[in-house]
Order: C-alpha cells, then sequence, then structure tokens
C-alpha cells in the first residue's frame, strides 16, 4: 500500500514519494492570528492534522517535518489594533495562544514548527534583494513588486487566465505597478504602523513573500508537500510559487500541493467576510473537540462540507456507540497497528468517508462477537480510530464528564426507545412526559430524519 495524494498541480491523484523518506517536508499556510478561528479554518488544519498523522505513520514521526506559520504581522491585525487600542504583540499573543488551545482540542498535533513571519523579515529582506537583483521585482513609491510577466508559468497552478484572476480576485491598480497582476512584495508603513528598516525604507512585508521566505528557512528550496484552503490556490501560492522559484533559480516550491474545499453554512463559504462564522471556540464550550473532529472529517476533504447542528450530534451520537464498546477493553493509549481496512482507505487521497465506512464495519463486527476475540476486535477498532485522531478519552470520562449529575446514556437510550413506542402507539401523554422528564434533568431530545437524538444542555 502507499499513500496517494490528489496534486492541484498535476490535477491528478499521485503516488506520494518524498525526495527524502528520512525527512520528508510538509507546510501549511497557518491562521492570521487577529480573532477567533472559525470551522472552516479548522476544518483545513484538521484535514492537514489527519495528513501530518498519515504521513508520521508511512515514515515514522521522527522523519516528517510538518511546518504550519503563524502570519503575525498582517493589515487586518493593524485594524483591530486600532480598533481595540491593544498593541498589535497583545492581539498576535492572545490569538494564537486562543488558536493552540482550540487544536489541541480538536486533537490536532501540535506542528514540529511553528515559524511567525516577523521572525524572519531580515530573511525576506534579503529574498527581495535577490528577487530584485534577478530582475523579477522592481521598487515603486517606496513598495516593491514582483513582476509576473518574469515568471512564465504563472498561474499553472490555479488555471485561471490572467485577466479572468485579476477580475476575480480584484487586484488593486496603483500608480507604482507596471501590470495590475504585479503583487506587492514590500509596502511602506507609516509611523503609527509596525515597520522595519529596509533598503525601501521604513516598512513591512506583503503575505506572499512570508511563506516563501518561512518554507526556506525553515523547510528548504523544495518541499514535498504544501497545503492550504482551496480559496488559497490563487493569488497566494501562485505568488508563493512565483516567488521562489525565481528566487531559486527555477527550483519548484513544492512537489505536491493539496488543497481542501470549503466548508459551507448552507450554500455560502463560511468566511469571516460573509460574517456566517461559527467559532470553534465557541463549539467547543458545548461539544466535545473529538465530535466536531468526527464532523470535520465527514465528508471527503476535496468536497465541500455542508455545517450544520445536525451532523455534530450525529457525530456525537456515533462516537458514543463506539465509547461504549471502549468501556469493555482496558484504555491503552499505545498505539497499535490500524487495521488494513481502514489505512487502505485514507492512504487513498485521505478517503476519510471510506475511513468510517470501515471504522463502522470494525465496530458492527465487535459487537458481534464475544470472549477474546471481542477484545481483539474492539482494540483494532480502537487502533483505527486512534489514527484518525479519536478515542483519546478514557471512556469513562468520555460518558462521566459529558454526563455530570443527568441521567446515564443507557437510561437515556432506554427512554428514548420507549418514547419511540409510545409514539408509535399514539400515547403522546407518555412521550410527552418522557421528553419533559429529560428536559428536567438537562437533555435536550432532537426527533431528526435518522430517529431521535440526545444531548446535554
Ligand atoms: P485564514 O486565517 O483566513 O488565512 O485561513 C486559514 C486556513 O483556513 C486557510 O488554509 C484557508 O484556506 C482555510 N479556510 C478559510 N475558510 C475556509 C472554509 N470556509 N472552509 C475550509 N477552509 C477554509
Ligand atoms: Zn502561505
Amino acid at each position: 500500500m502507499a499513500l496517494t495524494l490528489y496534486d492541484t498541480m498535476a490535477r491528478k491523484k499521485r503516488v506520494f514519494e518524498p525526495a527524502d523518506p528520512a525527512r520528508v517536508t510538509f507546510y501549511a499556510c497557518g491562521p492570521t492570528v487577529y480573532n477567533f478561528a472559525h470551522i472552516g479554518n479548522a476544518r483545513a488544519f484538521v484535514v492537514f492534522d489527519l495528513l501530518y498523522r498519515m504521513l508520521r505513520r508511512c515514515y515514522g514521526a521522527d522523519h516528517v517535518v510538518y511546518a504550519r506559520n503563524i502570519t503575525d504581522i498582517d493589515d487586518k491585525i493593524i485594524k483591530a489594533a486600532r480598533e481595540t487600542g491593544e498593541p498589535i504583540t497583545a492581539i498576535t499573543e492572545k490569538y494564537t495562544k486562543l488558536f493552540h488551545d482550540d487544536m489541541e482540542a480538536l486533537g490536532a498535533l501540535s506542528p514540529v514548527m511553528e515559524p511567525t513571519a516577523t521572525g524572519h523579515i531580515a530573511k525576506m529582506i534579503a529574498m527581495i534583494e535577490a528577487l530584485i537583483g534577478k530582475g523579477a521585482a522592481y521598487e515603486g513609491d517606496g513598495h516593491v513588486l514582483f513582476a509576473v510577466d518574469k515568471y512564465t508559468d504563472y498561474g499553472k497552478l490555479s488555471g485561471a487566465q490572467r485577466d479572468e484572476m485579476i477580475a476575480g480576485a480584484r487586484v488593486e491598480v496603483a500608480p507604482y505597478k507596471k501590470d495590475p497582476a504585479d503583487f506587492i512584495l514590500w509596502k511602506p508603513s507609516s509611523d503609527d504602523e509596525p515597520g522595519w528598516a529596509s533598503p525601501w525604507g521604513r516598512g513591512r512585508p506583503g503575505w506572499h513573500l512570508e511563506c516563501s521566505v518561512m518554507i526556506e528557512s525553515k523547510l528548504g528550496r523544495t518541499i514535498d508537500i504544501h497545503g492550504g484552503g482551496q480559496d488559497l490556490r490563487f493569488p497566494h501560492h501562485e505568488n508563493e510559487i512565483a516567488q521562489s522559484a525565481c528566487a531559486h533559480d527555477g527550483a519548484p516550491l513544492a512537489r505536491y500541493w493539496v488543497h481542501n474545499g470549503f466548508l459551507r453554512m448552507g450554500t455560502d463559504k463560511m468566511s469571516k467576510s460573509l460574517g456566517n462564522v461559527v467559532l470553534a471556540h465557541d463549539l467547543l464550550a458545548d461539544w466535545s473537540g473529538e465530535a466536531i473532529r468526527w464532523a470535520l472529517l465527514s465528508a471527503h476533504y476535496r468536497q465541500p462540507l455542508e455545517w450544520t447542528d445536525d451532523l455534530l450530534r450525529q457525530s456525537k451520537r456515533q462516537l458514543d456507540r463506539f465509547y461504549r464498546l471502549l468501556e469493555e477493553i482496558e484504555f491503552s493509549a499505545s498505539e497499535e497497528a490500524a487495521p488494513d481496512s481502514v489505512v487502505a482507505a485514507l492512504e487513498d487521497d485521505l478517503n476519510t468517508p471510506e475511513a468510517f465506512a470501515a471504522l463502522h464495519a470494525l465496530r458492527d463486527s465487535a459487537g458481534q462477537t464475544e470472549g477474546e476475540a471481542r477484545t481483539e476486535a474492539i482494540r483494532k477498532m480502537a487502533s483505527a480510530g486512534r489514527l484518525m485522531g479519536f478515542f483519546s478519552a478514557r471512556p469513562q470520562d468520555w460518558f462521566k464528564g459529558a454526563a455530570g449529575d443527568g441521567p446515564s446514556v443507557e437510561e437515556i437510550d432506554a427512554l428514548l426507545i420507549e418514547r419511540a413506542e409510545a409514539r408509535a402507539a399514539k400515547d403522546f401523554a407518555r412521550s410527552d412526559q418522557i421528553r419533559d422528564d429529560l428536559a428536567a434533568q438537562g437533555i435536550i431530545i432532537e426527533d431528526g430524519s435518522e430517529g431521535a437524538t440526545w444531548r446535554r444542555s
């Protein structure tokens, strides 16, 4: 078996072959830290966490270098500082910490490296100087711009036509630009904006440049895998590719490009600009991180994922069913080899719907056996779930933590069955009574297409 990944550049699935299996390099564009991550952002990082776990499984934990940056200089951060009156570093430190807390709660392993943009300013200036030296960048009015016509493969990743790209991205037309498609490598800072001394005056870097420089500095000229959300293909990743290739005598930036699809609310992409965001932080107040992670991985990562409350409820309910079996075996965090069915699904371009189907099949077969074989089957199921970042809680904590002083899962399930029977017999007085009694104990019943589910309020 071998890991295959859909490579956006090649527009097909390719068997993954790292340049050096002893040092597999993987970079994901990280968050801009000026407010809370929403669950669309979380989807990207949970997907890349799964990829990181698969790479560790294939090549060994010590042989995978996963870097996810922190964008801690950006106009949106400057704006947030102006609006709140807080210093920029207070904002970036606060939201970096909150981002880490959310990621940990969602079961995402810490990356090996987490470079910050502000930690790489000198190297950014050096890359700009190199690009100017090669004739791929020019200065205008305190700005330095990349000349896109100097990179003939510009647009190859996203495949969009130049004019389409310019119109779609509402690229700014400015007097200091020779071509509206040229993009900023460096721009001047006013006195009340953060800035660094440079050959072009006091200023700050452009966002795209930050990633090119952090990749070069931490991972090397050409990395194995570069990941990000689908929206980053253009202009962000096209620009990263162009800068890096021109600075490095044509060496490609990445050998595989992996992009996740959007998490949507209805038909719209979840985004800060549309204002339709659900924050991971808020959801984590009511739901376990594993339930959110389950919901985020329920669709294939390249497909859109429509976010609904029902999806989250179903995910929690599924996990309850697994944890009920896990209660039967001794808790052990030690890694056993995960069963082939789940591994094969994940190796096939992280096919999580298939992996979940295989996981359900493992649960069903475990539930149907007895004795030693049952214990063994539950262990296998556990190792498969752990490979995907689940089942990290002790089962008693999973149930107890959520249950508090309320009725047990078994009691609630039994009452739900009784309620369904009462409803079928049109005994609505009894079914309403069950609902009300449970509600009084903080148990909320929700009727959905697949029967009733419940959660603790
Ligand atoms: P940002 O902090 O906006 O740069 O986004 C961080 C990551 O989340 C990037 O990889 C984005 O492409 C990704 N992202 C943003 N919105 C969504 C969404 N609605 N669904 C999936 N990924 C998203
Ligand atoms: Zn980036």
